[in-house]
């Protein structure tokens, strides 16, 4: 099994678009997962039907147990972190502010204040629209350790490509160049960057490249939107050209993006002409690395 992780360090670029014309162009034979745990949109276009759902939990957290609090106010004094709230002369924690620290929880006189698991998401098995098995999760609104859910899920993922024998895994990774990200990379065949012709997209993509670097994967690139900016695009083709960077394709700037989001669609199977085309060629590139 080989897996393909799909990164851009911006948003924008049209990484999630693409990954689902891939996934799309792969057919049945493939599983999907989408890392971007913390915004995931690549299930809007697949539009799965969820199997299973399990629950993700990240981290502790305190709560303060009302009945055993006498009101003493040392949690209050020192949570660094502002969580400890005197509401009406009753102590509480707001669970957004903890950051799951632990010291209140041992500092209180009382053993007023548990320190438990916290439930931060949900993660599901899923059927997509072209029958392939996709893995994607949801973390709670200010909820952290994404990075682990993303192990989490890949995990899953790449153990369910084994054991069903499916050929490849494509994955839409986390953006930045975080901890989220770099779990997407782990154990990765291929990288592609989706990149576009602006200072922020040039900028985004050394930092990815750099880190893509570091832990030594094998990656290419994608020019989305080229013609928007022919200058910069030239700059991107000599720093690829520079750090043995494969230019995998360059895709000219379409609607047929956005119009093909607005219906749902990939844009392979709206545009089936000019930009369908040119996305059909990357990903015949993209297997001949795989
Ligand atoms: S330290 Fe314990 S007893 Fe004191 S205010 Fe906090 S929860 Fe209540
Ligand atoms: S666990 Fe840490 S961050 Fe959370 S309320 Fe207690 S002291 Fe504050």
């Amino acid at each position: 099994m080989k897996e393909l992780v799909v990164i851009s360090g911006k948003g924008g670029t049209g990484k999630t678009s693409l990954t689902a014309s891939f996934a799309y162009l792969a057919g049945e034979n493939t599983i999907l997962a989408d890392y971007d745990v913390d915004a995931s949109d690549l299930h809007i276009l697949l539009e799965p039907k969820i199997k299973k759902t399990y629950q993700f939990y990240g981290g502790k957290k305190a709560n303060i147990i009302k009945e055993k609090c006498i009101g003493c106010a040392k949690c209050q004094e020192i949570c660094r972190f502002d969580a400890v709230k005197n509401v009406d002369d009753k102590f509480e924690i707001n669970k957004i502010d903890c950051e799951g620290c632990g010291y209140c929880y041992r500092i209180c006189p009382t053993d007023a204040i548990e320190f438990k698991d916290n439930l931060s998401g949900e993660w599901y098995i899923s059927k997509s629209r072209f029958s392939s098995t996709l893995i994607f999760a949801k973390l709670d609104i200010a909820e952290e350790n994404s990075g682990k859910l993303v192990t989490e899920i890949k995990e899953v993922a790449r153990n369910l490509a084994n054991e069903n024998n499916k050929d490849l895994l494509i994955s839409d990774g986390a953006p930045g160049i975080g901890c989220p990200v770099i779990a997407s990379l782990s154990n990765a065949n291929y990288i592609l960057i989706v990149t576009e012709p602006s200072l922020s997209g040039f900028h985004d993509l050394k930092r990815i490249l750099e880190l893509v670097k570091h832990f030594g994967y094998s990656a290419g690139c994608i020019i989305n939107k080229y013609d928007i900016n022919k200058k910069i695009t030239k700059e991107i083709e000599i720093f690829s050209h520079n750090n043995e960077l494969e230019i995998i394709g360059k895709i000219p700037y379409s609607d047929s993006f956005p119009k093909s989001l607005v219906l749902k669609q990939t844009v392979v199977e709206f545009d089936k002409s000019d930009i369908g085309k040119t996305v059909e060629n990357c990903w015949g590139k993209l297997q001949s690395k795989l």
